[in-house]
């Protein structure tokens, strides 16, 4: 369906639960977190019948991400019957990869052949420092399983952090020089109550970008139509079998092609990730509204749908986005 915009709104992220097995530090506090009620999750079954309407207002690609998608019991079950939906053209999902070595095969099998995986370091300790509990090694055999099991493509997200991960940018972008994933670096955004210390912070695509450039210059790869990569801006370094991915959320006129919409794990769809608004689905589906009347809700959300967040760069600490990553859906 096309916005007031002119933006064709196609995909929808779908966050299964908002609880997760690492407590990144840009995503998650360290603790006292108030985790959605189970009563309050959607199910299985009223996700399915969401992304059913959805596909009625024009959604074609589902990516189904969290918190971490791979915690919540009967989760390929739910992949298995997603996959069956007839519309849908696309199918993906992100996870943190920890548990990735164990169920890769199930996830293949259920018909998932897209998957984006979370590595902010490749050095063990700073690798768990900003997880807090994360083991490296966990996920770098997943990313392995993963590759040997077929997946493909195989993105791997990295949110680029000043003082953090500066130093290994280009060490990232070298794993794509003899393995064919998309390595995407993406501006840490002000969501939530994220609790980077003051020497850690922003860093924009445009200085990832030259960081790299200038250990091997890099060259835009452009896509057939529909192949485009949302508002990921690819590039590819000279014979690398990978590609690498600047997602500049924060610094670059990124919304005008922004084509997603976002449904949280406690039934809110989200028009824009770094605005408030929201509108409730879980309560018209548990008033059994009827399917019209949700596709109504979806069409109505769609068409509200603000031009452009209103954060950029320089706005960075007016924390506007109430909502943490983990609850609405990265
Ligand atoms: N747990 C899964 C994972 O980490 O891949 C899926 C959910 S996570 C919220 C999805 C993506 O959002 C991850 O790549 C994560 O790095 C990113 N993310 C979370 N908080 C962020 C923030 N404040 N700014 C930028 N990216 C963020
Ligand atoms: Fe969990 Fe993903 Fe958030 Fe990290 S970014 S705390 S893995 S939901």
């Amino acid at each position: 369906m096309i916005d007031k915009h002119n933006r064709n709104i196609n995909y929808l992220r779908v966050s299964i639960t908002d609880r997760c097995n690492l407590r990144c530090i840009y995503c998650m506090p360290k603790e006292g977190i108030s985790f959605i009620g189970h009563q309050d999750i959607l199910s299985y079954e009223e996700i399915l019948r969401i992304v059913k309407i959805a596909i009625k207002a024009g959604i074609v690609k589902v990516r189904v991400t969290g918190g971490e998608p791979l915690v919540r019991r009967g989760v390929i079950d739910f992949l298995t019957r997603l996959k069956t939906i007839e519309g849908l053209h696309d199918i993906s999902l992100t996870t943190n990869g920890i548990l990735l070595e164990a169920l890769a095969e199930e996830i293949y099998d259920a018909g998932i052949r897209r998957i984006n995986i979370s590595l902010d370091s490749l050095v063990e300790e700073k690798y768990r420092d900003i997880t807090r509990v994360g083991n490296l090694r966990m996920v770098l055999r997943g990313i392995e399983k993963a590759r040997s099991v077929g997946f493909s493509p195989i993105k791997i997200n990295v949110v680029a952090i000043r003082g953090f991960n500066d130093e290994e940018i280009v060490d990232f972008a070298k794993l794509t020089l003899n393995n064919p994933y998309q390595v995407r670096f993406i501006e840490y955004m002000p969501i939530g109550t994220p609790a980077l210390d003051n020497s850690l912070g922003y860093l924009s695509g445009d200085a990832v970008k030259e960081k790299i450039n200038n250990f091997r210059s890099l060259m835009p790869v452009l896509k057939k139509p529909g192949e485009a990569d949302g508002p990921a801006r690819i590039y590819k370094m000279e014979g690398a079998l990978g590609e690498i991915g600047l997602i500049s959320s924060m610094s670059h006129e990124f919304c005008e092609s922004c084509n997603r919409l976002r449904l949280t794990a406690d039934g809110h769809l989200k028009a824009c990730l770094l605005s408030d608004g929201e509108s409730d689905l879980k309560g018209p589906l548990r008033a059994e509204c009827s399917d019209s009347e949700l596709e109504e809700l979806i069409r109505k959300a769609i068409l509200d749908k603000p031009r452009m967040h209103l954060m950029n760069c320089h706005e960075i600490q007016r924390k506007k986005c109430v909502r943490s990553m983990s609850s609405i859906g990265g």
